[in-house]
């Protein structure tokens, strides 16, 4: 017959599970504080050169540009967009539109 714990190794059992749910929700609040420090450090900014960035709505999407490096970006949404453009027959120009997002502004 398994012995049953006294109430100190209760009590103490019950005290390691506290601390330990304590250091994930420390964790979890540094964690989650550390992301939006580095959201409010880069974002709008090149993740190539650091710069600002400068936004566009062209194909039913935004695309983020970058005038120093020539970068160009689309969020996930843009792109989305562009391959259902891609697929219709409505696609057409796609391919030179990109590539004036790709062009030399300078
Ligand atoms: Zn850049």
């Amino acid at each position: 017959m398994p012995r049953r714990p006294s109430e100190d190794e209760y009590f103490a059992r019950e005290d390691e599970l506290k601390k330990a749910k304590l250091a994930r929700e420390q964790k979890k609040r540094s964690d989650l504080a550390a992301k939006e420090s580095l959201r409010e450090q880069h974002a709008g900014h090149c993740p190539q050169c650091g710069q600002k960035l400068s936004t566009a709505h062209m194909l039913g999407g935004r695309v983020l540009r970058c005038l120093d490096c020539r970068g160009a970006w689309l969020e996930a949404p843009s792109i989305d967009s562009l391959v259902e453009k891609a697929r219709s027959a409505q696609g057409e120009g796609i391919v030179d539109t990109l590539l004036d997002l790709l062009r030399p502004t300078k």
